[in-house]
């Protein structure tokens, strides 16, 4: 088979305003990036009257480390569909840069299921990440200079929340000390990077329901607490106004295509631990406006993207999908049951077996939402017959549709039997349930999903978490979603803990506020907003050839 970029070279991509007309967007909508991709002015599109399409949402079991292939499957899926003549768009994340360069590599999809033009949506796009990177800095930059300039609001220099962020793995930046120099130099204080997927700026873009909300987003933001102890907020630095015009154009999503011409807006991405690792709502809003499906991933595992999914976004969104998609691979399934990671590529029916429990707690969890699954094999070539019928058979017991999906080396024309089993359960779907009631207290929101979508025995709050929790109430900020950051290579808070934990108990280190985004960010376990990059960077594989394609960009 050829690789990635060879398929790429021999694409044939329509121009972006072809692309358009298949989803009915008049050109006068579209802000235009060169011949293939353009910003759509969603804004007023979803004003006019539009369609009412359906959502499919993209999930997993527990991946590995190299991904078990959504993003390939969401784009093989929107081909297949589009073969089978139904209108489809799109609607997934943003790839982030540090990950592409460091261990990764791009989030364009692969084989014949891939987004165009890879290059640029996996490099600087259309500047969004920029955007975002350059919002968020700005705050930085004017919490520092306010304390410098005299600090009238009094804030505490050891209680500035807000961070610095860029768009690369570089763990030198996690803690630093700023304002080193003298007395003109700042005064100093500890601070640090994330990177910029981590930033509070991409949850709030991606939640938001238009430039109002945004703005509200941002003023409410919870940036820092003064020496009384009394929080200060963004809109208190006057800056927020900068922040949403720096915002402008990145807040409309980014219409590109796949290599079957199938229209995709790509926009946003956010992390799936600490934030709630979808696209935009504004792009899964215009994807249903504009095609009669629509189909999105959330990132990671169903446990971490789906769960927040499901609790963080269409609650407030007010999206729904039809079908949830569960991708597994034979690979990931083995690695559960126990088979040693460089040995994945080879047959071990025993530990295939042994690693469907993963599967089974996944698939109860899509229930548990009230949805459907259907079970998506993501075909890798070599995988043993044996082991895929192991894996068809568990589905056919446990009742749940199965499909294998050869999208990866055949296109939409591999994915017929995925799109025909959604297409056929689309037609029953009920409302989904959020797992909890926002109501709740925070901890008992935590311990539902704890207990219920990890499997855990029982959740432990550390004294930093309980003080945590105490701010939480006295800042009144109870009833917001929680969104828990766990290690995404186990279902339990463990990364060490493979198949489906039992009896073990979850512990909450600290509890972080996101006040502009909406959420509260759980933490448990080694989580990192600022990743590392690996002893050989994807980076030292990378060129640039003659016809301005990159070799070495996955
Ligand atoms: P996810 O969205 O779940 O992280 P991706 O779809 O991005 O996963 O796939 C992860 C990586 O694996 C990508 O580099 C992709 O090209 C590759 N990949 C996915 N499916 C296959 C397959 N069936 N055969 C070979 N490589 C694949
Ligand atoms: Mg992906």
């Amino acid at each position: 088979m050829l690789s990635d970029v060879e398929i790429r070279r021999q694409a044939h991509p329509q121009s972006i305003g072809k692309i358009a007309d298949r989803l009915g967007i008049s050109h006068d909508l579209l802000l235009p990036y060169g011949r293939e991709m353009a910003k759509v002015n969603s804004g007023r599109l979803l004003k006019t009257k539009g369609k009412q399409g359906r959502l499919v949402l993209i999930s997993a079991t527990t991946p590995t480390a190299a991904g078990e292939g959504k993003t390939t499957t969401s784009i093989g899926l929107g081909q297949a569909l589009s073969r089978l003549g139904e209108s489809v768009c799109l609607a997934l994340r943003e790839p982030s840069l540090g990950p592409c360069l460091g261990m990764k590599g791009g989030a364009t999809g692969g084989g014949y299921s891939q987004l165009l033009p890879a290059d640029r949506i996996n490099l600087h796009f259309t500047g969004d990440f920029h955007a975002i990177t350059s919002a968020n800095n700005l705050l930085s930059a004017v919490i520092d200079n306010h304390i410098y300039q005299g600090n009238k609001l009094n804030i505490d220099p050891r209680r500035v929340l807000w961070r610095r962020v860029c768009d690369m793995n570089d763990r030198s930046l996690r803690h630093i000390v700023l304002g080193l120099g003298g007395k003109l130099q700042g005064i100093p204080r500890e601070g640090g990077f994330d990177i910029t997927a981590a930033s509070e700026v991409m949850a709030m873009l991606c939640l938001a329901e238009s430039q109002a909300d945004l703005q509200q987003r941002l003023d409410k933001t919870l940036v820092a607490f003064d020496y009384d102890e009394k929080p200060v907020y963004a809109g208190q630095l006057k800056v927020t106004g900068a922040m949403l015009a720096l915002l402008r154009d990145a807040l409309h999503p980014n219409l590109v295509q796949t290599l079957e011409g199938v229209p995709a807006l790509v926009h946003g991405g956010p992390f799936a631990n600490i934030a709630h690792g979808c696209n935009s709502l504004i792009a899964t809003r215009t994807a249903l406006h504009c095609a009669d499906w629509a189909i999105t991933e959330a990132g990671f595992g169903f446990d971490l993207g789906a769960e927040k999914f499901f609790d963080i976004k269409c609650r407030l969104g007010g999206v729904d999908p039809v079908v949830v998609v569960l991708v597994t691979t034979c690979r990931a399934l083995k690695l559960h049951g126990g088979q040693q990671k460089k040995h994945l590529g080879e047959k071990d029916l025993s530990a295939l077996r042994r690693g469907l429990v993963n599967l089974d707690k996944h698939i109860e969890n899509v229930l548990k939402f009230n949805k459907q699954p259907v079970v998506a094999l993501n075909s890798f070539s070599g995988d043993p017959v044996a082991e895929v019928a192991l894996i068809e058979a568990r589905c056919r017991e446990l009742d749940v549709p199965f499909a294998l999906s050869d999208h990866f080396a055949r296109g939409g024309e591999g994915a017929i039997a995925l799109a025909e089993q959604v297409k056929q359960i689309a037609d029953s779907a009920e409302p989904y349930k959020p797992l909890y009631e926002l109501d709740l207290p925070v901890e008992e929101k935590v311990r539902t999903i704890c207990r219920e979508i990890y499997g855990a025995h029982d959740v432990a709050f550390t004294k930093q978490a309980e003080k945590d929790l105490r701010q939480i109430e006295v800042l009144d900020l109870e009833d917001l979603p929680v969104c828990i950051a766990k290690a995404p290579g186990s279902l339990s808070d463990d990364p060490k803990l493979i198949g489906r934990p039992r009896d073990f108990d979850v512990t909450v280190r600290s509890i972080q506020i996101n006040s502009g985004a909406g959420f509260l960010v759980v933490l448990t376990g080694d989580i990192l907003r600022m990743p590392g990059l690996p002893k050989h960077p994807a980076a030292e594989n990378w060129s640039l050839s003659e016809d301005g394609s990159i070799d070495g960009l996955h």
